[in-house]
């Protein structure tokens, strides 16, 4: 997966989401990624949400809506991201990792897949890593 989230100057929040699937994939399976609110979930007044890792686990629960609505509610995304990847591994099994950025223009990482590349950059910082230590374990 190659996945973003950004806020443009004016505020506006947006998500992309890319993948080649999962490896030995059926013939037709669609996966998370192209369907919105699983693998990607952007709205303005909450937040913007990318994900990857098991895609049929992740469309079982929404999980990009999941994080956007928590945001939503004023949850900090990094929080957002641990509970609702919590929830789905309790739910539905499965592993996933999610990038995210607020309205208020917070930023998020978490993941309980082995690792994650990530890179964020803001006006001031460019920071970026695959920290296996941020891995969260439940
Ligand atoms: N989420 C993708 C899928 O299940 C796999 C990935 O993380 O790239 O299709």
């Amino acid at each position: 997966t190659v996945g973003c989230v950004v806020m443009d100057k004016t505020g506006l929040l947006s998500a992309g989401t890319s993948t080649g699937g999962i490896t030995a994939k059926r013939v037709g399976r669609v996966g998370d990624s192209p369907l919105i609110g699983c693998g990607a979930y952007a709205d303005s007044e909450a937040a913007a949400v990318s994900c990857t890792g098991h895609g049929e686990s992740i469309s079982k629960v929404c999980l990009a809506s999941l994080v956007t609505e928590k945001c939503r509610l004023g949850v900090h995304p990094n929080k957002a991201i641990r509970d609702s990847i919590k929830y789905m591994n309790k739910r539905v099994g499965g592993a996933g990792g999610v990038i995210c950025i607020d309205n208020k223009g917070n930023s998020g990482i978490g993941f309980n897949t082995e690792r994650m590349a990530w890179a964020s950059k803001t006006k001031s910082e460019s920071v970026c890593g695959l920290n296996p230590g941020e891995r969260l374990v439940f």
